[in-house]
């Protein structure tokens, strides 16, 4: 066997940090409503299995998203972990409120890099979205709460189609310029490929734009989420947002489906020997007892190898980096 490695290799083996969004960003987009009770068992795997970044759900109005209409009483049942960050994400000054009044010290925001997405989605123009966010955000600074941002579309908008890589690099500036802590950069219809993630990446590098800042929130709506978060690693992002078993989408991004799967993407970082200090096997498991919760088959391709590996028995001890 020739050897896998060699000093040209154009992958090193740095930590990666993985942000799970399931239990927002996934169950926001099932058609039924999933029990509470099932959202915090869910959640208590993922802490089990070692996440350390876990967005739990959303404040924003129930008419608006009614899968979600639990947020308080999920945020209040959260389980006790000092080292394990809980994030909500907050749409405006009211959920913010409501978000700072159980306590929550993790809140997201959220706008989009093209207008028409921005309108579509949150009914503002971009410069009302940014006063939006800077209003939320002092809030939140106020309290001591850190304050992570997306910002959808930057690889292609379902009504725009390109979207402008001087437009993300200001936008990305400006929420930073706000105390923002991250900006995770979205590919919210998955239209994004390798050359653009390298593209963008760039332009975020040319303006100094500190990559530690930077996340990527890749769909794989099209089949190219794991290529767009290597080719994300390569230019030096390391912060990954991903949904267990690929659950979710957004309802107001035609076409929209599938999250990058969060055990996928642990797997592809695990066989570089990136280490993500989760446990693949758990992780795993959390897809297949997610895909028993909602009685149905979830696009996530690594939950099913490990559970017809589990099933004949055969090699599923390499669960770690
Ligand atoms: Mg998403």
């Amino acid at each position: 066997m020739p050897s896998v490695s060699s000093p040209t290799s154009l992958f090193s083996s740095s930590p990666v940090r993985i942000v799970d969004v399931t239990a927002r960003d996934g169950l926001q987009n099932e058609k039924d409503i999933v029990p509470t009770d099932v959202k915090l068992e869910l959640i208590h795997r993922l802490v089990e299995a070692g996440h350390k970044d876990i967005e739990v759900t959303s404040l924003v109005r129930p008419s608006w998203i009614p899968q979600l209409a639990d947020g308080e009483e999920i945020l209040r049942n959260l389980p006790r972990h000092d080292d394990v960050r809980f994030w909500a994400l907050i749409p405006n000054r009211k959920g913010m409120e409501r978000a700072l009044n159980v306590g929550i010290k993790h809140v997201a925001t959220f706008m989009s890099a093209s207008q028409t997405h921005n309108r579509k989605n949150l009914n503002r123009t971009q410069l009302e979205s940014l006063d939006n966010i800077r209003v939320v955000t002092e809030m939140a600074l106020d309290e001591g709460a850190t304050v992570r941002a997306y910002l959808s579309t930057v690889f292609g908008c379902p009504y725009e189609g390109d979207v402008d890589i001087q437009t993300t690099v200001e936008l990305t500036q400006q929420l930073l310029e706000l105390g923002i802590s991250e900006i995770s950069l979205g590919d919210t219809t998955g239209m994004g490929n390798p050359r653009l993630v390298e593209q963008v990446i760039q332009g975020l590098k040319n303006a100094t734009v500190p990559l530690e800042k930077i996340a990527l929130h890749m769909h794989d709506t099209q089949g190219t989420g794991l290529a767009n978060v290597l080719a994300g690693y390569q230019m030096g992002i390391r912060t990954f947002d991903a949904s267990t078993a690929g659950l979710g989408g957004c309802p107001y991004a035609p076409g929209a489906s599938g999250n990058v799967a969060t055990e996928d993407v642990i797997n592809l970082f695990h066989k570089m020997n990136c280490d993500t200090g989760v446990d693949l096997a758990k992780a795993a498991g959390v897809g297949v007892f997610l895909a028993d919760a909602l009685q149905k088959d979830l696009p996530g391709r690594f939950h099913k190898y490990f559970l017809g590996a589990c099933a004949t028995d055969t090699d599923s001890t390499h669960t770690t980096a």
